[in-house]
C-alpha cells in the first residue's frame, strides 16, 4: 500500500499559528500527546519522518475527531497525516485481541443479533465485564451497547410503506450502529422518506471500515472500502444520491476513501454522499412551512458530533429541528463527547475519554433538557451513560413531528 507517498509540500503552508492545538480536545487533557501541530504538519514539513512516520510517542492518543482539519486556516489536514502515520507504525505489528474485537462491529453485531436478549443480559453481568476487562482490555466501567431484537435490515426487508408515488430515489448507508443497535433511526428515516414519495434503496453494504483503520487493521479496512464502492458506484452512476444517518460512516466514505485509500470511484461516490438531514432539507424544502410537521413539546439540547462538524456542511439537523413547532431547541457548544467510536472502550483511554467529554456533560446537566439529540451513535452512548438523559437521533424527532401532523389531518 503506497501510504508512504505523503506529499510533504502539502504541509509547507503551516504558519505555526497553533489554532489546531488550541482546538484539539485530546491535547487539552493529555500532556503525553504531541498534538496536531507537532505530530502533523511540523513533522512532515521538517522531514523528521522515517518509514512514513515520525515515531513520536503518544501519537496513538489522537482520537481522530478531525477538528484540527477543520480549524486550520492554511487548509492543512493534520488528522489525515496523523492517521497515515499511525497506519505506517502499526503495519508491522499484530493487532491485539481487543483491537480485533473492536474493529468488527459488523461481525459482533451479526452474532449478537441472533440471541439479542441473552447477549444483552450477559453484557450487564459483572463477571462478563470483568472477563472483557481482563482478557480484552475493555474498560470495566464502560456500558457495552445493547443489541436490537430485530435489526434494521430485517425490518427493511419486510416492513415498508409502498406509496406508489415516487418523486425521488435514494440509497441509504445505514452503518453498523443503526443496523444492530438502533434500528429505529433507519426505520424512521425510511418511513419519513417513503411517506413523502421517495424510494429508499438499501443495497448490500459492509462496515465502512473506520473501526478497522483506527485499530491497526488498515489493509482489511481498505478491502471493506473497495467492496463498499463496488456496491454503491452503480447507483451513483445512475444519478442516485447516498445518504447517511451516521456522520462517522459518512466522513469515512467522503474523505478517507478518496484522500487516504485513493480508491478508484471513491471521488464519485464521495461527491454523491450526503448527511440524511442535509438531504431532507434539500428535497423537502417546504417541510417547515407547509404544516407537514406537528408539534413536539420537548426541551432538547443538540450536540454536533465532531465527524459532522468536520464535513463542513453546517448543522442541518439543527435547522430541521428548529422547524418543529413546540420544540424548544438549544445548540450545545462545540465540545467533543470523548467517545470517538472505539476509543472510549479501551481500558487505557477510558479515563481520558471522560475527561475530554466533561465540559459537554456539564453543559447538558446545567441545561436540564428532556432529551439530548445528536446524530452519532457513539456520542449517543457516551452522553446517555455520563448524563443519564435519554438521547435521540434528530431524524427520529422529525419523523415523530411528521407523524403527529399526519394524525391531526386524519382526525381533523
Ligand atoms: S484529530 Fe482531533 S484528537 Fe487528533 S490531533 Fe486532530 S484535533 Fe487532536
Ligand atoms: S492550524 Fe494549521 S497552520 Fe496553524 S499550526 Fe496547525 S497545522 Fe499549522
Ligand atoms: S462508522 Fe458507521 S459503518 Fe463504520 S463502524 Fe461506525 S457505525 Fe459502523
Amino acid at each position: 500500500m503506497n501510504l508512504k507517498a505523503i506529499n510533504v509540500a502539502e504541509f509547507d503552508a503551516c504558519q505555526k499559528c497553533t489554532l489546531c492545538e488550541s482546538f484539539c480536545p485530546v491535547l487539552r487533557v493529555e500532556t503525553a500527546f504531541p498534538g496536531p501541530k507537532l505530530a502533523g504538519a511540523n513533522s512532515a514539513r521538517l522531514g523528521v519522518m522515517k518509514d512514513g512516520h515520525t515515531g513520536l510517542k503518544g501519537i496513538d492518543y489522537c482520537s481522530d475527531c478531525r477538528t484540527c482539519n477543520v480549524v486550520c486556516p492554511s487548509g492543512i489536514k493534520p488528522a489525515t497525516l496523523i492517521m497515515r502515520q499511525r497506519w505506517q507504525m502499526k503495519e508491522k505489528s499484530r493487532p491485539t485481541l481487543r483491537d480485533l474485537v473492536l474493529s468488527r462491529p459488523d461481525l459482533i453485531g451479526a452474532l449478537a443479533s441472533r440471541w439479542p436478549a441473552a447477549v444483552n443480559f450477559s453484557l450487564k453481568q459483572k463477571l462478563i465485564k470483568k472477563a472483557t476487562a481482563r482478557f480484552a482490555s475493555i474498560a470495566p466501567a464502560r456500558n457495552l451497547p445493547a443489541y436490537a431484537r430485530v435489526n434494521f435490515r430485517r425490518w427493511y426487508a419486510t416492513n415498508r410503506y409502498r406509496t406508489g408515488i415516487k418523486t425521488g430515489r435514494v440509497v441509504y448507508f445505514h452503518g453498523c450502529y443503526t443496523n444492530y443497535n438502533r434500528p429505529e433511526t433507519g426505520r424512521d428515516l425510511v418511513l419519513l422518506l417513503e411517506g413523502n414519495g421517495i424510494k429508499v434503496e438499501v443495497p448490500k453494504q459492509n462496515c465502512c471500515g473506520l473501526p478497522k483503520s483506527l485499530n491497526g487493521n488498515m489493509r482489511s479496512s481498505r478491502d471493506l472500502a473497495a467492496a463498499n464502492l463496488q456496491h454503491l458506484l452503480p447507483y451513483v452512476e445512475e444519478g442516485v444520491p447516498i445518504i447517511f444517518t451516521c456522520p462517522s460512516c459518512a466522513s469515512m466514505i467522503k474523505y478517507y476513501y478518496p484522500e487516504v485509500y485513493r480508491l478508484p470511484g471513491a471521488e464519485k461516490v464521495a461527491a454523491a454522499s450526503f448527511d440524511a438531514c442535509e438531504y431532507i432539507l434539500a428535497v423537502m424544502p417546504g417541510l417547515s412551512s407547509n404544516g407537514s410537521l406537528g408539534p413536539v413539546l420537548l426541551k432538547i439540547a443538540y450536540h454536533t458530533p465532531c465527524h459532522l462538524r468536520s464535513q463542513g456542511i453546517g448543522t442541518p439537523a439543527l435547522e430541521l429541528l428548529a422547524a418543529i413547532p413546540g420544540l424548544d431547541i438549544h445548540a450545545l457548544g462545540n465540545n467533543c463527547c470523548g467517545m470517538s467510536g472505539t476509543y472510549g472502550y479501551k481500558a487505557e483511554k477510558y479515563g481520558l475519554s471522560l475527561k475530554i467529554g466533561a465540559p459537554l456533560f456539564r453543559e447538558i446537566k446545567d441545561y436540564r433538557p428532556d432529551m439530548v439529540a445528536t446524530d452519532c451513535g457513539s456520542c449517543m452512548m457516551q452522553i446517555e451513560e455520563r448524563t443519564d438523559y435519554p438521547v435521540i437521533h434528530p431524524v427520529e424527532l422529525v419523523y415523530r413531528a411528521w407523524k403527529v401532523a399526519g394524525e391531526r389531518q386524519t382526525t381533523g
